[in-house]
């Protein structure tokens, strides 16, 4: 018996190994348009990326309030934010009863994420698998990992925290990161542009930029430590501190020398210069060149520590950007708006306590960036009023509202053609059933929602400026090239656990993308 049984073992194919480290690298608003407009600039890791990695040229955040909390859901859980339940950054991953460890500010958690995310995946399959995701913000931290407690760490005034929901205590290697003081010290130090003046064709004097204050090269930090902690956000300099973190993490957690974990990057200094400074600006081209770079620094790094037969990476984005419509309107003489319709959802709110009789106050509707809730279906029917006839209404009303393109019923988006109507998939992807959703809002190209008078530009429609993002895998078992097919940020996932061969635990909304995938896979 015993030589049969020996030749048996001997005869079966070993398991595939996986890879041991996965990289995701979430780049907060980062539109693929920038690689084509610098790309004799990029030398350094996003150059790597593209030059040797499966390029998807079309890819899409492929639904439409599309802002950093959505859009962060999509990327590991495989699923659209209908599915996530994650529907808008105001009720992203704030959490009152998750308090932050060793800083002050908002708690958060993933208590509002629905679903399973690839961790999860390879958790069921390897229960000694690790996940290790940082970011500048708590939503691009905690969102690539659903609900599982890994090791999630974000900024906040200076220092990187997590929540009571992960920890009761920072660990050591946290503490002495924190301990450095490393933004503090960015009291006074200039940003100034990485390559010659000729270099860079966009005028560095544009008056619609940064609110009007500071909008020339170099720019200074201010000279209060705190202050500087603080202002260090808006620069590329936090990137650079980001993925000093994480590699201090990789470091610490040994990630990527057992089986295989799961290192998530969330980068967000594009998103803060994009919005100060705009899509066409000196200044966000000065921060993708430095974001190659420092991207070229750490993959090396981890290349070196981990092995480059051990690594696949992942690059994509949470959403892109429109330019200012002050620029656009200026460039072009198109019409494009800031567009608010505060004034008009408190009107009908009015108009709807006066029907529902005397002394009556209530918050019938509410709005958030292209959304109409109905806040209480069951006291609205109370009132006798006919909601069909109210809602065609507003809806009237909102579609006379200048930058306003078009206004959809949400009953009536299942019965639109989702091939040939990118808004209506758009919407469609993004509401879940039970957020209370009635009426939904698109703007004109080139308009935008205003934020509390926010001089900034935008994202968070269901437009190509603001959906179309880079998707990019690179390393063990990706086949280079670049591929024309249409890719969704949905896709990642279950490609990456195709990679892994591991198994979605859910239902998932993305679907494999075969092309990137060498053979063996
Ligand atoms: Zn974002």
């Amino acid at each position: 018996m015993i030589l049969p049984l020996c030749l048996a073992l001997l005869a079966a194919p070993p398991a595939p190994a996986r890879p041991k480290l996965v990289v995701v690298i979430t780049v907060d608003q980062l539109r693929p348009d920038y690689f084509d407009r610098w790309k004799g600039q990029l030398t350094g890791g996003l150059f790597q990326l593209l030059s040797e990695g499966a390029v998807f040229a079309d890819g899409y955040q492929d639904h439409a309030v599309t802002e950093t909390a959505p859009g962060h859901s999509t990327v590991l859980s495989g699923l659209w934010p209908a599915h996530t339940g994650i529907i808008r950054n105001s009720q992203g991953v704030q959490d009152s009863t998750a308090a932050l460890l060793g800083a002050t500010g908002p708690g958060a958690s993933p208590r509002r994420f629905r679903g399973t995310t690839l961790f999860d995946w390879l958790k069921a399959a390897d229960p000694t698998a690790r996940a290790l995701s940082v970011s500048r913000k708590d939503r691009g931290a905690i969102l690539p990992i659903g609900r599982a407690r890994e090791q999630v760490y974000w900024y906040q005034s200076g220092l990187f925290t997590t929540s009571r929901y992960y920890a009761d205590s920072l660990p050591r290697w946290v503490q002495a990161f924190n301990a450095r003081r490393l933004p503090f010290k960015a009291a006074n130090v200039t940003w100034a542009l990485l390559l010659p003046d000729s270099a860079y064709k966009e005028d560095d004097n544009e008056p619609w930029e940064n609110g009007g204050r500071d909008v020339l090269f170099p720019h200074r930090l201010p000279a209060d430590s705190v202050r500087a902690a603080s202002a260090v956000a808006g620069t590329p300099i936090l990137d650079s501190l980001t993925l000093l973190f994480a590699l201090d993490g990789l470091e610490a957690l040994r990630l990527g020398r057992r089986g295989t974990d799961i290192l998530a990057v969330s980068l967000s200094s594009t998103d803060a210069v994009g919005h100060a400074f705009g899509p066409d600006s000196r200044e966000i081209h000065d921060q993708v060149l430095r974001l190659d770079r420092y991207l070229g620094w750490f993959l090396k790094r981890v290349v070196d520590r981990v092995g480059r037969d051990n690594v696949v990476v992942v690059l994509t984005a949470d959403h892109g950007v429109t330019s200012f419509p002050e620029r656009t309107r200026a460039k072009t003489g198109a019409q494009a708006f800031r567009v608010s319709v505060d004034t008009l959802v408190t009107a009908v709110n009015r108009e709807l306590d006066r029907l529902a009789g005397a002394g009556t106050s209530r918050e019938w509707l509410s709005f958030d960036i292209g959304m109409l809730f109905l806040q209480d279906n069951g006291r609205f029917a109370a009132t006798g009023v006919k909601t069909d006839s109210i809602l065609d209404a507003v809806a009237a009303r909102l579609r006379a509202v200048p930058g306003v393109r078009r206004v959809d019923r949400v009953a009536d988006l299942p019965l639109a053609d989702t091939a040939s109507d990118p808004v209506a998939r758009r919407w469609l992807h993004h509401l879940a059933p039970d957020a209370g959703v009635v009426l939904v809002v698109t703007l004109q190209p080139g308009s935008v929602w205003d934020i509390e008078n926010l001089p900034i530009a935008m994202h968070g429609q269901p437009s190509d400026d603001d959906a179309h993002v880079p998707i990019i895998f690179w390393g063990r078992g990706v086949k280079r090239g670049t591929y024309r097919g249409r890719a969704n940020t949905v896709d990642i996932a279950p490609t990456l656990g195709r990679l892994l061969g591991v198994t979605p635990l859910s239902l998932i909304d993305g679907r494999v993308l075969t092309d990137a995938l060498a053979p063996r896979n």
